[in-house]
């Protein structure tokens, strides 16, 4: 047993409650749901499942939140903020072992994780300063034109298992810095690290109402909180079919919303590139948290001149990750979140090779405890393959060639979807080409510049729309109200 996991076997891991109104406790109708660790299949503690009355509780909380948290000043809103990210910086180890046992991804990467989020904090704590309105020049004298930014309200939030933090953490934080209260729908396979991080908040001082924390069956949260009138703003990550379902309902009742969906990246990589960056880049982007990552790297679209010996390179370090409990510090990747990864990998790599791709290695689920699964490379997959058109969500990557820059602008934007994209190439007109066609929220050029607390994070087309960095983030949680005044 190594040091982590001694560690982690002296560390129970909680039955987690629901948080509203400035209390945590058990759901009213005292249902739970078990919580299961991916690594070995066992039982590890449960979660609150919470029905109408809990979420009628907390609709009525996070109204008054709304009141007492829009009349704070946003300096110390900010104060109460980067305390909060300074309470997940000291409590990082123990807080990563909870999210690796439940999660499954090495303990390494949940503290970069945990560490990212305090930096996310502090990033819209700053802006919180910075919400300005503007005065407008008015055309008759003695008139006031004034755009004042307001809070937009009360935010339901609904976030994914993958990143059971940072996936809170960047709707939490936009909807604080700005002064609304929040309802964080977090993920049920995943509750005790989100639960954490709003006791860091709690901790750090949020006053009782302003964040609210509950579980249950996603869809019938949703479908209640959403056309709830108390409810200003929506976010949602996850699956586009869900996300366009949500979306929906918000349009249906006039709900500000916020989609961060599915994608399908594609890497472009040139004859001019410099192949070892290539690699060195893109295999750790690909093995993080085993492929379950919405920007992952899935299309690899490779130049002829350079496609053998980048087909060669990658095949050998990714084939080469040590799969294994996250806990043990030898791990590179550990097991997939939810058995419904496994049949969902197995059935894209069956039908791409049934219609002529080549397996360059792994493919299948490793062992029978745990939900292990191999680094898996699929070779000049034919676009008619399932997986060249679906979201894969694990650790399979597709390596196809192209010979020239419109072909593999055409195979880069021939999907619905448009989140992340990346490129290596030394040639400045190809990057800048790159720049204006590729149709993706996000192209990161010669290396891996993605998900900057200060940068924009969002999609276009099927993946949804909004940004969740940068000033635009900001922006998604603010309403324009407009006052003009006559002397
Ligand atoms: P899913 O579509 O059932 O769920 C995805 C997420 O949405 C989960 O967190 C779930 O709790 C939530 N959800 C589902 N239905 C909901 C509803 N009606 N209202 C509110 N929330 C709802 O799929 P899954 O099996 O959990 O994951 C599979 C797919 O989801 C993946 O293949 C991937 O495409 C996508 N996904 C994307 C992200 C992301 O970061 N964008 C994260 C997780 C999953």
């Amino acid at each position: 047993m190594s040091l982590t996991q001694s560690a982690a076997a002296a560390q129970p891991y909680p039955n987690v409650q629901l948080f509203i109104d400035g209390a945590w406790g058990p759901a009213a109708e005292g249902r739970t749901i078990d919580v299961i660790d991916p690594a070995t299949e066992e039982v590890i503690g449960t979660v609150a499942h919470a029905t109408k009355v809990d979420l009628d509780r907390a609709l009525d909380a996070v109204s008054r939140g709304f009141a007492i948290w829009r009349a704070t000043a946003p300096t110390e809103r900010a104060k109460i903020m980067r305390r909060a990210a300074e309470l997940l910086r000291e409590r990082k180890e123990s807080i990563a072992v909870l999210m690796t046992r439940e999660q499954g991804k090495p303990v390494a990467q949940a503290v970069g994780e945990i560490l990212v989020a305090a930096e996310v904090i502090e990033w819209f704590a700053e802006e919180a300063r910075r919400t300005y309105g503007q005065i407008i020049p008015a055309r008759a004298p003695g008139v006031n034109q004034l755009v004042y930014k307001v809070p937009v309200g009360p935010v339901a939030a609904f976030t994914p298992w993958n990143f059971p933090i940072n996936q809170v953490v960047r709707k939490l934080s936009a909807a604080l810095s700005t002064g609304c209260s929040i309802i964080v729908k977090a993920p049920e396979e995943t509750p005790a690290s989100p639960a954490e991080l709003i006791r860091a908040f709690v901790d750090a001082g949020v006053p009782a109402g302003v964040v609210n924390l509950v579980y249950g069956v996603p869809a019938e949260i949703s479908e209640y909180l959403i056309p709830h009138p108390v409810i200003r703003k929506i976010s949602f990550t996850g699956s586009t079919p869900i996300g366009k379902q949500l979306a929906a309902l918000a349009g249906l009742h006039m709900k500000r919303a916020t989609m961060e969906l599915g994608g399908h990246a594609p890497v472009m990589v040139f004859d001019d590139a410099d192949l070892g960056k290539a690699l060195s880049v893109m295999v750790p982007t690909k093995v993080r948290n085993a492929g379950q990552v919405c920007v992952s790297p899935t299309r690899f679209l490779v130049q002829d001149g350079i496609a053998d010996a980048f087909t060669d390179g990658f095949v050998k370090a990714f084939s080469a990750t040590k799969v294994g409990n996250g806990l043990d510090p030898e791990t590179g990747m550990g097991p997939l979140a939810n058995p419904r990864r496994i049949p969902a990998l197995e059935a894209l790599i069956e039908d791409a090779v049934a219609k002529g791709a080549e397996l360059k290695t792994g493919g299948r689920r490793i062992g029978n405890k745990g939900y292990f699964f191999e680094p898996t490379v699929l070779a000049n997959v034919p676009v008619t393959a399932r997986v060249m058109n679906e979201e894969p969500f694990g650790p399979l990557a597709i390596i196809n060639r192209f010979s020239t820059l419109e072909d593999a602008v055409t195979e880069a934007n021939r999907l619905p979807f448009g989140l992340a994209s990346y490129a290596f190439t030394t040639s400045t007109a190809t990057a800048t080409a790159l720049g204006q066609r590729v149709e993706a929220g996000m192209l990161t050029i010669n290396h891996n510049g993605l998900a900057l607390p200060e940068v924009p994070f969002g999609g276009v087309k099927d993946s949804g729309y909004g940004t969740e960095g940068g000033s635009e983030a900001v922006e998604a949680y603010l309403e324009s109200r407009f006052v003009t005044q006559a002397g």
